[in-house]
């Protein structure tokens, strides 16, 4: 095994630990692997160790990255901010996209959907724990947002995305409140099966409060380098 199949390892047996811990089962947790400012051969090599589900946040890059690995079966995810001028290019490349915190964000990604493809899955990215610079719409406005977006043609919601401050473990908690008491809003409530919380620092204490999808990226790739970014 070369290192980010032992890390990929690694991962998976710590997420099969915290699920034991609090009886859930391992297939009940889903690792997305965030490979921003990884190369492509990078996800190559993550793809021939088993990992299916990619997550990417600047889409210039994943573009190029979607592009040059077109011949392999990756489920996409964007895990950035929306910019609503970027919806088109969401809509059509991308199998998911958890960053979605208005109305009118979901009706442009509906819209922009192509006729062919499968309906686009989206998480509703909630500012759990108040933090004044995030993305994310308020936890009070989630329930409308769930009853207006659940009914868009082309886009299947299927739950909540937050990214709480480090450290705060309660803000878990409360978005696994959130997420069960909205279930029954939803316009088709058996789509609602994604908790999207939990990061490589945290992933335990997510998984402890009810996470089913963690977005790991240091945890797997290593480091990342940012130089190349502006
Ligand atoms: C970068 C990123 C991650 C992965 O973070 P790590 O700490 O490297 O595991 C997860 N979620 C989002 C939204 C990110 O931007």
């Amino acid at each position: 095994m070369n290192l980010l199949q032992q890390q990929r390892q690694q991962v998976l047996s710590q997420i099969e630990q915290a699920c034991q811990r609090v009886n859930r089962t391992a297939a009940s947790v889903q690792l997305l692997a965030v490979s921003k400012t990884h190369p492509s051969s990078s996800l190559q090599e993550m793809y021939a160790a088993g990992q299916r589900c990619f997550g990417e946040n600047y889409l210039q890059e994943a573009l190029e990255k979607i592009d040059e690995l077109k011949d392999l079966e990756i489920e996409w995810h964007f895990i950035g901010h929306v910019q609503r001028n970027k919806t088109k290019q969401l809509a059509e490349k991308f199998d998911w996209v958890h960053g979605v915190d208005r109305l009118i964000i979901a009706e442009r990604l509906s819209n922009q959907r192509l006729e062919a493809q499968m309906q686009l899955n989206i998480c509703l990215q909630v500012n759990i724990d108040g933090q004044d610079s995030k993305d994310g719409c308020q936890p009070d406005e989630v329930a409308e947002l769930v009853q207006q977006i659940s009914q868009l043609p082309n886009l299947r919601l299927r739950g909540l995305m937050v990214i709480p401050a480090p450290d705060n473990v309660a803000a878990f908690a409360d978005a696994k409140t959130l997420f069960d008491q909205v279930k029954s809003l939803h316009a088709q409530p058996q789509d609602w099966d994604t908790l999207s919380m939990g990061m490589s620092a945290d992933l335990d204490a997510a998984i402890a409060a009810g996470s089913t999808m963690v977005r790991v990226g240091t945890a797997l790739f290593g480091a990342r380098d940012y130089s190349s970014k502006s």
